[in-house]
């Protein structure tokens, strides 16, 4: 049997550091949460062939989580000739399509018609939608962000582990529901530990560890991954979240792969 994994590629928030880029994951290198500007040489530098990745889950069409579209979809025009239609992008149903034609013009232009004969696969995704690829169900989620956002959990077909993905979002009640016992969560901690102030959140829409903390303990995850937060405040949410709750907590260290 394959292991499931996870990779992490990038876990900045939206502030990029050195060596680390916004957040972005592959699971089995076949499937990849976000795209990340850096996500072509990120791919290639940990021995993935780009072309592998059929699959794109994007959470929500914040740059820092859809930019990496745009070097994507260069790599397959130049390896592919002008035949996109192997790559599947999947996201909010609100959203996707727009943001994909925009970023199509932005990499291509005026050329686009003579650049891309075979568009990429639009996906357009809702509330309790499900999908499956690659060997995993991938289920889905509105999470509760200044966007229309999603959270996914992918679930391995073979041994029935499983991974969630927040996305941003800020706590809802019906999201430990959603990550119900999964194997991994990896949950954003932009508001870095904590705590929350419920007014200034209410445009922004994000989480602090002590969002994490919660929805992990309430879910029954196993393991919790912190994941989108700026460097300086790093530390202290990963520190909260450790002091806080009676299981394995880490950061999502990019070029880390963690199994599940
Ligand atoms: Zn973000
Ligand atoms: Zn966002």
């Amino acid at each position: 049997m394959n292991e499931p994994f996870v990779r992490v590629l990038g876990s900045a928030d939206w502030h990029q550091t050195a060596h680390n880029d916004h957040s972005c994951y592959t699971v089995s290198d076949r499937i990849l949460i976000d795209a990340c500007p850096s996500v072509v040489t990120q791919l290639q530098e940990a021995g993935v062939d780009p072309l592998d990745v059929h699959l794109v889950l994007v959470t929500h069409m914040h740059c820092d989580h859809y930019m990496g579209l745009a070097p994507l979809m260069h790599y397959w025009r130049v390896c592919r000739q002008t035949d996109l239609s192997g790559l599947t992008i999947a996201g909010p149903r609100e959203t996707v399509q727009d943001y994909v034609d925009f970023t199509l013009r932005f990499v291509f232009r005026d050329k686009l018609d003579a650049c891309v004969t075979r568009m990429p696969r639009i996906l357009p995704l809702g509330e309790g939608d499900t999908l499956h690829h690659a060997g995993y169900a991938v289920h889905v989620h509105e999470a509760d962000h200044a966007v229309p956002a999603r959270s996914y959990r992918l679930v391995h077909e073979e041994s029935g582990r499983s991974v969630g993905f927040t996305g941003d979002t800020r706590y809802q009640q019906s999201l430990p529901g959603f990550f119900r016992d999964v194997d991994l969560l990896l949950h954003e901690v932009s508001l870095g530990a904590g705590p929350v102030d419920p007014v200034h959140n209410a445009g922004c829409r994000h989480s602090s560890a002590q969002e994490a903390v919660r929805v992990c303990r309430e879910s029954g995850a196993r393991r919790l991954l912190l994941t989108h937060c700026y460097e300086g405040k790093r530390q202290t949410a990963l520190d909260e979240a450790r002091r806080l709750l009676d299981r394995s907590v880490d950061w999502a260290m990019p070029g880390s792969v963690f199994p599940f």
